[in-house]
C-alpha cells in the first residue's frame, strides 16, 4: 500500500485534516512511540521470546534500503514484535507476511497495522510454518525477500532451515548477534570458522549491512547487533554430488574440531582412516589436517571423493 493511501486512510479514521506530505507512517521505531504503545497493552517482555525492539528510525531505514524492498516483492517478516520493521516494509513492498509466536502480541499487531491492507499476520512459531506454501500462495512461487530483527535464541536453526529447504528466496536480510555475523563471513584458519561459515556461503553470498548498538533497542541487549543480508545463489559456487553428504562431512569435522580430519570422519562418519586419507592424499593435502582448515571448494571436493567421484578440479 503506498504510503499517501496509509496516511488518508489513517487521516480519514482519525478525522483529521493534516497535510499529507507531512506524514510518516512508520512511526514506531521512534522511542516515545513504542512505550506508548507497550503501556497502551500493557506488554511484558518474554525473555525466552528474545524481545528487544527496535527504536532507531535510522537503523529501520538502513534494514528496509539493504533489503531492496519494491512494491513488486512478497516480504517473510519473522518476529514482527510491535510491528515496528512491519510499518516500514507494508510501505515499500507490495505485500508482508509476518510470522509472530507471541500470542499477546497479535492484538497489538492488528492495532499497529490497522492501516496497512497489504499485511497478513501469522501466529506461529516460524520454525513450524511452511514457508513454501507462502511462497507459493502470495508470490506464485516465484522468490519472496526475508527480512528480520531475529529473535537470537534460535538465529541459527532459522537460517539453516531457509537455507536447506530450498524455498525459493531472494535473500534474506537480519539482524542478528555480532558474532554470529562474522561466523557466515569467515573463511578457513579462524576460530569463528565453523559448519554455518560453509553452510551460508554454500547457498548465499553473505555481506555485513551495518553494525547496530545496544542502545538501538528496548530493552537493550547485553550484546552488540549486526545487520547481515545472504543473497542467495542461483547456483552454488562449488560442485557437489550429494549436499546431504557434504554437510554431514562439514558436521563431523567441526564437532571434532581438535582431531585431524582422518580420525575426526572416521569417528563421525564410519569411514576408515584409510579412506579418508586416501582422499586427502589425491587432493595435495597433508593426512594430517584438521577440517577448520579446508576451504568449500575442498569438503566439495572430499565428499565428491569419498562418494566414489573423481577428482576433477
Ligand atoms: N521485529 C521487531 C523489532 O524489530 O522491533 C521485534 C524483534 S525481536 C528481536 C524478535 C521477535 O521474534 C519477537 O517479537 C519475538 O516474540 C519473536 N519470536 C521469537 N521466537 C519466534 C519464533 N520461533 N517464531 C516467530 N517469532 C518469534
Amino acid at each position: 500500500m503506498r504510503k499517501q493511501d496509509v496516511a488518508e486512510k489513517r487521516v480519514k479514521q482519525a478525522g483529521l485534516a493534516i497535510c499529507m506530505e507531512e506524514i510518516h507512517m512508520a512511526d514506531l521505531g521512534i522511542p516515545q512511540n513504542t512505550i506508548g504503545v507497550l503501556q497502551k497493552y500493557q506488554f511484558h517482555f518474554q525473555k525466552k521470546f528474545g524481545q528487544n525492539f527496535l527504536i532507531a528510525p535510522h537503523i529501520l531505514e538502513k534494514i528496509v534500503d539493504a533489503a531492496q524492498i519494491t512494491t513488486e516483492d512478497c516480504v517473510l517478516e519473522i518476529g514482527p514484535g510491535i510491528g515496528t520493521m512491519t510499518q516500514y516494509l507494508a510501505e515499500s513492498a507490495r505485500e508482508v507476511v509476518a510470522v509472530e509466536i507471541d500470542r499477546a502480541l497479535i492484538p497489538i499487531l492488528q492495532d499497529t497495522l490497522s492501516a496497512y491492507d497489504n499485511v497478513t499476520i501469522i501466529n506461529e512459531d516460524i520454525l513450524k510454518v511452511d514457508v513454501q506454501q507462502i511462497v507459493e500462495k502470495r508470490n506464485q512461487g516465484r522468490p519472496i525477500k526475508v527480512v528480520a530483527n531475529l529473535p537470537y535464541y534460535i538465529t541459527t536453526p532459522i537460517i539453516m532451515s531457509l537455507l536447506e529447504s530450498h524455498v525459493p528466496l531472494q535473500s534474506i536480510t537480519i539482524m542478528v548477534q555480532k558474532e554470529v555475523a562474522e561466523r557466515m563471513q569467515v573463511g578457513p584458519g579462524t576460530k569463528d570458522y565453523g559448519a554455518l561459515s560453509l553452510a551460508v556461503q554454500y547457498y548465499a553470498r553473505p555481506e555485513i549491512v551495518a553494525h547496530v548498538p545496544a542502545n538501538c533497542f528496548m530493552p537493550r541487549p547485553n550484546v552488540d547487533s549486526t545487520v547481515i543480508r545472504l543473497t542467495r545463489y542461483e547456483r552454488p559456487p562449488v560442485e557437489v554430488a550429494d549436499e546431504k553428504h557434504m554437510f554431514a562431512l562439514i558436521r563431523a569435522s567441526f564437532n571434532q574440531r581438535r582431531k585431524t580430519l582422518a580420525n575426526g570422519l572416521a569417528n563421525g562418519m564410519g569411514l576408515s582412516r584409510e579412506q579418508v586419507s586416501a582422499a586427502l592424499e589425491e587432493m595435495g593435502l597433508p593426512v594430517t589436517i584438521r577440517g577448520e582448515a579446508l576451504t568449500l571448494r575442498q569438503f566439495a571436493q572430499l565428499s565428491n571423493l569419498l562418494k566414489g567421484q573423481k577428482l576433477y578440479s
